[in-house]
């Protein structure tokens, strides 16, 4: 179909995206073919995350500033939850029993491990919860990090069960987070 070669090419970038097959990517396509008013409406949102939101310079969580809000707080509890992506942030920020800083670890670096000991020292951190969903390759993470860090005056500690081994926070209910949260326990070295 030349003659709908712009609708082709909305598939095939709507097909890209995360859990879009190939259905629900034409489905959206001729949606928005046919309701322009909405169409330039996600068009326009679309435009204004690109433009306005980055990550924070100190945490790495999305925000539409340099430094984000939570960093910015002053009176979050001196605790650092390090979690894997963004998304983690909005999820337990969301369950409402955690009111101390994150920080995203994507990956392990040398880089990231400077901003985690300086985000310890501005903000005067004194426990580092390790959010990850549980899994063999977390709790190595763990260990890494904890041997890493462990000339500062921290203590660590590590979710706890509630969360099942290998399932991501997406996929957990919030109270079980929340209580994983909770009945963090502490890493003795
Ligand atoms: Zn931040």
């Amino acid at each position: 179909m030349k003659d709908l070669k712009s609708i082709q090419n909305l598939i095939e970038i709507l097909e890209e995206l995360p859990s879009i097959g190939k259905k629900s990517a034409t489905r959206l396509a001729l949606s928005l073919a046919k309701d322009k008013f909405k169409a330039l409406k996600l068009a326009n949102a679309i435009e204004e995350v690109v433009s306005k939101v980055s990550e924070c310079k100190e945490c790495g969580n999305f925000s539409e500033h340099e430094i984000c809000e939570i960093c910015d707080n002053p009176n979050r509890d001196k605790t650092l939850a390090i979690v894997e992506t963004p998304k983690d942030i909005m999820i337990i920020e969301e369950s409402g029993v955690y009111n101390g800083y994150y920080f995203v670890l994507n990956h392990l670096d040398d880089e990231n491990l400077q901003k985690i000991r300086e985000i310890i020292k501005n903000k005067n951190i004194k426990e580092i919860i390790f959010a990850f969903p549980p899994s063999i390759e977390s709790e190595a993470r763990c260990l890494y990090l904890e041997d890493k860090l462990k000339d500062l005056e921290v203590e660590f500690s590590q979710i706890a069960q509630g969360v099942p081994t290998g399932v991501h926070f997406e996929n957990v209910d919030i109270n079980s987070l929340a209580k994983a949260i909770k009945l963090r326990f502490k890493i003795s070295s």
